[in-house]
């Protein structure tokens, strides 16, 4: 398969992006790197590039299937994506349905609590600041979105939490948290841009109660290509790995 990447505009931490020749599309290549506390913890993890682009396409494709709008067009070839040309929003939302992490470090929640309603939380995405956390007034008083916008933004983050709730829940998975990232299209719509991965959520079997995301590396514990493998297991089906090529 002959595979043409642009120029690199943009390398994130975990992800490059890349011109294709139509300017309102790139490539997302899904890298090994992983890191954890802002950066200062590092390293590079074989197939953890791979099975996250497997795990993301496939998220992708079941909320695009719910009606949600993503940057999503196509996974290439495992760890390289095809997607829409975002201008990417700085927020980080995160909506939680059980108390873990941050939550549970900063408030005095316990931890594994199940919430009645999902909580979204916002935080300005920036090193320099070190992602703190917004409210709408602050983040209207930035310019960084309008009160419309954000509006829309919660519905649909409430949506693609249900949505995954339910596909995980069928797939044996529970999510506790997540996190996403929205971007303008070229059509200047608000979409669902970045990654869906262990690297961005909670997972835990809901058999086992095992942690099945990057928690394992935050932790230094041993296993993490083992749990990103098995979540990528446990979700596609026939049908994805045989579009894809995998055997997993
Ligand atoms: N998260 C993320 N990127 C960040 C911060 C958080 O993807 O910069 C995800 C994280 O993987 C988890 C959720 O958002 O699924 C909530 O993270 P939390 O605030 O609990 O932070 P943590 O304890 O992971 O530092």
């Amino acid at each position: 398969m002959s595979l043409k990447v642009g120029n690199l505009i943009y390398r994130g931490k975990a992800k490059d992006i890349y011109e294709t020749d139509d300017p309102k599309k790139v490539i997302v290549k899904f890298r090994d790197s992983i890191t954890a506390g802002d950066g200062e913890k590092k390293d590079e993890i074989e197939l953890k590039g791979f099975y996250n682009s497997l795990i993301s396409a496939k998220l992708f494709e079941v909320l695009e299937d719910a009606g949600v709008k993503t940057q999503y067009i196509k996974l290439i070839t495992p760890g390289y994506m095809l997607s829409k040309r975002l201008k990417m929003i700085p927020l980080e939302i995160i909506t939680r349905n059980i108390a873990a992490g941050s939550l549970v470090r900063r408030f005095p929640f316990k931890p594994g609590e199940e919430f009645k309603l999902p909580i979204v939380q916002m935080d300005y995405k920036s090193d320099e600041y070190k992602d703190p956390m917004l409210n709408d007034d602050i983040a209207i008083a930035f310019g960084l979105v309008n009160k419309e916008e954000l509006k829309f933004i919660r519905k649909t983050t409430l949506k693609i939490n249900e949505v995954l709730l339910d596909f995980l829940k069928s797939k044996g998975i529970l999510l506790p948290d997540f996190k996403i990232e929205y971007g303008y299209d070229p059509d200047g719509n608000i979409v669902l841009g970045d990654e869906i991965s262990p690297d961005t959520c909670r997972y835990w079997d809901i058999e086992t109660c095992d942690v099945l995301d990057k928690d394992l590396f935050r932790k230094g514990e041993t296993g993490v290509i083992k749990a990103y493998k098995k979540v990528a297991s446990m979700i596609l089906d026939k049908n994805d790995k045989k579009k894809w090529n995998v055997e997993i």
